[in-house]
């Protein structure tokens, strides 16, 4: 049985143990000691990392009661060595940890929701509770914890040898399955539940609990929250932002909100300007279009490439027909050609002219009946091609 000693003291971060076996694994070695300060993978959070004997430490996991260290080289056994955990890893996890005992608690003492899940990362944290809560109420448990951490509220462990010992302990949590001795672990005036991880020695050590975000989830919700130097790094960033949105705007950071509601009206009415402007201007293009038209035995025929939006396109296309004719349009934007073909009192179905025009322009497209469009990447020679699909079409309204 491996001794854990982030038991006795969660701050403990090196200490001297016995090899006791070391076995080649598939990426690595799993090596045995007498004792460590390794924490493993357990309870939805990741293991320590480190160093043992000069080697490094990638992994920690349970094996029964033993403990083995995924080490990537070998160790002697029956050397004496030094295990060093990743000192900052391993505070950055127990602020995050012992945040989530906070905020458990404040939603269970404020709205009687229970913690039925976590996770934690290396760059997020999550919290299940089992209902939703309301914006307001989240925001009243965010400060209610941040309260109790700035009280710098002890934080102890304690051992029980039986379920039987327990009765007498006000849990908020009690995880079912567990074997003696069940290790409790008490904020002083606040939590208390069972737990087997390292926490911090007294609330005031987590700085910070931010709720960055709090979503259904299975009946109930889901809270990401961010604890310590990570809720200290997001306030950076968001500051980060807010300053350069603010010299964007030549304002100050509190006018920031403002300044953007006003752009964004401003933003609205520019774009209904611009829809005018452009259905007015292509009514001038449609008419300028159909002035280009040729006559081919008594319909009017148009191939033209033209300067304007491809989402534009088939209403410019359509609008170009007469009472009897056949209009091609194309354009091109960033590498892409789009074409529209159509017709009007002709006869003719574009499904049949569409193969022909998607093979002189090894594009793709379909349609059927007065209608058919299609894209291609810009094709070279595209004036070249334009003539032969002219002559094409020419010839199609002529045997008509
Ligand atoms: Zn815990």
């Amino acid at each position: 049985m491996t001794e854990r000693l982030y038991f006795v003291d969660s701050h403990l971060f090196e200490n001297e143990c016995r090899v006791l076996c070391c076995e080649p694994a598939a990426e690595g070695y799993d090596v045995l000691v007498d004792r460590t300060v390794f924490f493993p993978n357990k309870g939805g959070q990741p293991c320590d990392v480190g160093t043992l004997g000069g080697v490094a430490v990638t992994d920690v996991r349970e094996a029964g009661e033993d403990l083995l260290l995924r080490t990537d080289a070998p160790l002697p056994v029956g050397a004496t060595v030094v295990g060093h955990i990743d000192e900052g890893r391993r505070l950055d996890i127990m602020e995050q940890h012992t945040g989530e005992h906070l905020l458990s608690w404040c939603a269970f003492k404020l709205f009687d929701a229970a913690n039925v899940g976590f996770h934690c990362a290396l760059s997020y944290a999550t919290l299940d509770l089992d209902k939703p809560l309301t914006p307001e109420q989240i925001a009243a448990m965010e400060d209610m914890a941040n309260a109790l951490v700035r009280r710098n509220l002890k934080v102890s462990a304690a051992f029980y040898d039986s379920e039987a010992d327990l009765q007498n302990v006000p849990l908020r949590k009690h995880a079912e399955g567990l074997t003696a001795p069940i290790r409790v672990v008490s904020i002083e005036d606040a939590d208390s539940c069972t737990c087997c991880a390292p926490h911090v020695h007294s609330t005031g050590e987590i700085g910070c609990i931010k709720i960055t975000a709090a979503a259904a989830y299975k009946g109930g919700m889901r809270c990401t929250f961010l604890c310590g130097g990570r809720a200290l790094r997001y306030f950076q960033s968001l500051q980060r932002t807010v300053d350069t949105l603010a010299r964007g705007f030549s304002t100050g950071a509190e006018e920031v909100l403002s300044a953007v509601d006003k752009q964004t009206q401003e933003l609205k009415e520019l774009k209904k300007d611009k829809a005018a402007l452009t259905a007015r201007l292509e009514t001038y293009l449609v008419r300028e279009l159909m002035d280009r038209a040729r006559e081919v035995k008594g319909k009017k025929l148009l191939v033209e490439l033209v300067d304007t939006d491809p989402k534009r396109l088939r209403p410019l296309a359509l609008g170009t027909l007469p009472e009897r004719g056949l209009s091609l349009l194309l354009c091109e934007k960033a590498g892409n050609l789009t074409y529209v073909v159509c017709s009007n009192g002709i006869g003719l179905d574009m499904g049949e002219l569409i193969p022909a025009i998607n093979l002189a322009l090894s594009g793709k497209g379909g349609g059927r009946g007065t209608l058919a469009q299609g894209s291609a990447p810009t094709p070279s020679g595209l004036t070249e091609t334009l003539h032969q699909l002219t002559a094409y079409l020419t010839a199609r309204l002529q045997s008509l």
